[in-house]
């Protein structure tokens, strides 16, 4: 996903109208004073208390959590927007201020703008050392991916690409994107998104670079550019690009193809997995919203594909909600080819405000979405399935495909 933040939206002048309308001739003075005392009512009254982001620390037991996409700079802004003054003042803080105590292993953080920015290299530069990963991201092991976002495919040209090209030899960069077709939000001609996307295409494949791919309503020519331009086994790299053993017995492993935040047709997906044996459907918290019932159908059918006979065994077992009566290893269960991701800041999972700490909130909602938020998608997966897999089971099998996706 890819929205653009606005924080002078937060002092709009519309929002003074009702301080305006007190008096029927308010002066530029009143003005004035009422518009300070809107500001300050901001800075004292952020919509909710900035301390409820942070939640209870999760078990030392627990399955890890790998989030295969998010935005790490702009989940910053988006904190500061909100909390102007809030305590943490570094992306970094943000960050391990969120996710320590809550098992967090690895994350890929994604950069789509263009012109690229430049502060990509100061946040990889701060995880190319085991004491950097430490000392800065809480011993998390950050990566990254680039590419230019459909909606900015206006604005690719040689220079971004060069940029692009240059950060793909980082030593954390594991992927190329996010890349696509958006018709949804039509922010580039349709033409355009295309020749972008087949043109970022072409590289990624000829480096063996994973594929991070962002499509929305657009499945027929997402479809038939992929097809096009990746290899069905889009897995080993051209012999002529080989030049580290190390870092291509990586690549051999992990060349594959992420379609992120998956929200279309159950039937688009299963055509993709069907092409593509290396493919993996990427579920945000967008999966527990009630205006979306693909992204739910769409992994019902990945376990239990429609053209299949349900089996008695299957059939007549109830959904649960956690699955965790039902004994796992019993349960006939077909591939589970998903990733965990946040897209953050966007996409709070929706059954997130059921957890206890958050029981305060009545009905405000979370400003940001992060990374300690995974578990809750991985809870609703497991009740959509309803086949005997835990909220466990799905941390665990998202967590292996991770490391088959992005060798992480
Ligand atoms: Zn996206
Ligand atoms: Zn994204």
């Amino acid at each position: 996903m890819f929205l653009i933040f606005r924080p002078s939206l937060l002092l709009k002048p519309r929002r003074f109208c009702r301080y305006a309308t007190v008096t029927a001739q308010t002066s530029a003075q009143q003005r004035s004073l009422n518009r300070t005392k809107y500001q300050e009512m901001v800075k004292k009254k952020p919509p909710i208390p900035e301390s409820v982001l942070v939640f209870p620390n999760r078990s030392a037991n627990a399955p890890a959590i790998v989030d295969t996409h998010t935005h790490i700079a702009s989940t910053y802004a988006a904190y500061r927007t909100k909390y102007p003054e809030g305590r943490f003042s570094t992306v970094h803080e943000l960050f391990r201020g969120v996710t320590e105590g809550h098992r967090v292993e690895a994350v890929v953080d994604v950069w789509c703008e263009a012109p690229v920015r430049a502060i990509w290299r100061e946040l990889a530069d701060s995880a190319v050392s085991e004491d950097d990963r430490a000392q800065k991201w809480g011993g998390t092991e950050y990566y990254f991916a680039m590419g230019v976002h459909p909606h900015e495919a206006r604005h690719y040209n040689d220079d971004v690409e060069k940029n692009i090209l240059e950060a793909m030899a980082h030593p954390r960069c594991v992927g190329w994107g996010e890349i696509g077709l958006d018709y949804h939000y039509d922010l580039s001609p349709r033409d355009v998104q295309q020749d972008v996307f087949s043109r970022q295409l072409r590289h990624a494949v000829k480096l063996g670079k994973p594929l991070t791919v962002h499509t929305r309503e657009a499945d027929e020519d997402t479809e038939r550019i992929l097809k096009a331009e990746v290899p069905s086994d889009h897995k080993v790299r051209p012999p002529s690009t080989f030049r580290d053993p190390i870092f291509d017995a990586l690549f051999l492993e992990c060349n594959q193809i992420h379609i992120h935040c998956f929200t279309d047709t159950p039937e688009f997906a299963q055509r993709l997995l069907d092409h593509f044996p290396n493919l993996y459907i990427g579920i945000t918290g967008v999966i527990t919203y009630s205006s979306n019932l693909n992204t739910s159908a769409t992994i019902k059918n990945m376990i239990q594909p429609p053209s299949e006979p349900q089996s008695e065994a299957t059939s007549d077992r109830p959904p649960t909600a956690t699955g965790e009566s039902l004994p796992s290893t019993s349960i006939p269960r077909g591939r589970l080819r998903i990733l965990l991701e946040t897209d953050a800041p966007y996409m709070v999972p929706g059954n997130i405000y059921d957890a206890p700490s958050l029981s305060t909130l009545k009905n405000k909602r979370l400003p940001i979405c992060h990374t300690a938020m995974i578990p809750w998608t991985a809870e609703f997966v497991a009740s959509v399935l309803g086949d005997g897999r835990t909220a466990e089971d799905v941390l665990l099998e998202a967590r292996e495909n991770a490391r088959a996706m992005y060798g992480i």
